[in-house]
């Protein structure tokens, strides 16, 4: 939900300019400050950021994006494999035969998610480059839309991969992997587009004006994480509601139940209403929820300021203010908003600006002034900072 100021909206931002009484209602009657999500020397991914929300720090726990997600999709890793993240891209491919080779010829990123091709298709495409790029070594899984996953048995994570989402419209050249195991990266990459150029599945995209997952592109790799669950860290139990893996599968390793909302799809048409619903009714067993919205991101990332306001206010409605009506029923609670990292309209990615939070405590409702929940909560005499922001978690929950 954080972004900077706009010309568009008169110098506000998103946040500001979004209609959002149910936030600004928790703000006034709670305790407002800012997070620092991503801590210096990382860079602003949603893994980082929201391993920190969970209150695991990142410089102990982090071990790359993937292995987060192959939890998720209930892959097990062994110690020796590494996991990467396996995108379905669109790349736009001219004067060359392929997408890594070939002189002369140029492929630039045109999309990072090959127009959010459905599950059901990538699933095909995934299965089709199992089939025909596996070795004893090297595994395919597919995942949600075009988040997928490849596994590398004793293999190499020290290998410098970028982001797709960082290299939007830019020729991949600059930025193919590079590092002790690259060649065989990249070759698995070239590969693809060589086997997804000429599916059923792309032509049909083609034919109906949608973009062909012509590519995967490998990044985010690490080996499985070992964290401590919220039983151990503080004797409660959780659940976890995303249409994200990597978000199933942080809090796979937090030890939380992670349950599926039908029609969650992690973009502007997900079932906000259906999620809220959810979470009151695990929150009768359990004693915490995490509940995740994606839409703002991804609009976030197309540059989309109308879906940004309009998922902001959504959220509003449609989480907060059902969540707010329904945890009437408990007794005592307390709730927690924020967003894990901005990501601003102008740049379509992350950055690493510390993000504004509220507490709503119930049994400790504040009474004053109206507070806005946006960005200029960081102006106010009472807001609190979190530098270490992992410890927000540890606030949150304190007796
Ligand atoms: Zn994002």
């Amino acid at each position: 939900m954080a972004d900077r100021p706009h010309a568009e909206l008169g110098g506000k931002t998103c946040l500001q300019a979004a209609k959002t009484p149910n936030l600004d209602q928790l703000a006034t009657m709670g305790q407002v400050g800012m997070v620092h999500t991503v801590p210096d020397g990382f860079p602003p991914g949603s893994d980082v950021a929201n391993l920190t929300v969970f209150g695991y720090d990142p410089r102990k726990y982090y071990t790359g994006r993937s292995p987060l997600e192959a939890a998720s999709i209930g892959v097990e890793l062994e110690p020796n494999d590494v996991a990467f993240r396996c995108n379905l891209v669109t790349l736009r491919v001219t004067g060359g035969k392929s997408a890594a080779g070939g002189k002369g010829r140029r492929a630039v990123m045109e999309d990072f998610s090959a127009g959010h091709i459905t599950t059901q298709e990538g699933r095909l495409l995934i299965e089709e480059l199992d089939d025909k790029l596996s070795t004893d070594h090297v595994r395919f899984y597919p995942g949600v839309s075009y988040r997928h996953l490849m596994v590398w048995k004793g293999g190499k994570d020290k290998i410098d991969c970028t982001p797709p989402h960082d290299i939007q419209d830019k020729d991949i050249q600059d930025y193919l992997p590079r590092g002790e195991g690259d060649d065989l990266i990249n070759e698995l990459m070239e590969g693809s587009f060589n086997i997804l150029s000429n599916h059923p599945v792309n032509k049909g995209r083609v034919e109906n004006g949608k973009r062909p997952a012509n590519s995967i592109w490998l990044w985010g790799q690490g080996r499985r994480p070992s964290m401590p669950t919220f039983r151990e860290k503080y004797g409660i139990e959780g659940a976890v509601i995303s249409a994200v893996d990597l978000l199933k599968g942080i809090g796979l390793y937090a030890g939380f139940e992670v349950i599926n909302v039908p029609g969650a799809t992690g973009w502007i048409d997900t079932n906000y209403a259906g999620k809220a619903e959810h979470a009151l009714w695990a929150l009768k067993t359990k004693d915490l929820v995490y509940l995740h919205v994606e839409a703002p991101d991804e609009a976030g990332h197309t540059g989309d300021l109308k879906n940004k306001m309009k998922s902001i206010e959504d959220f509003d409605e449609f989480i907060v203010g059902n969540i707010i009506h329904g945890m009437k029923q408990f007794d005592e609670y307390r709730i927690l908003a924020l967003p894990d990292h901005p990501t601003p309209i102008e740049l379509r990615t992350h950055t690493s600006d510390p993000v504004p939070f509220v507490i709503y405590d119930n049994m400790k409702v504040r009474k004053g002034d109206f507070v806005s929940y946006d960005e200029r909560i960081s102006e106010r005499k009472d807001a609190l900072v979190f530098k270490e922001g992992h410890t927000l978690m540890d606030y949150f929950l304190k007796k």
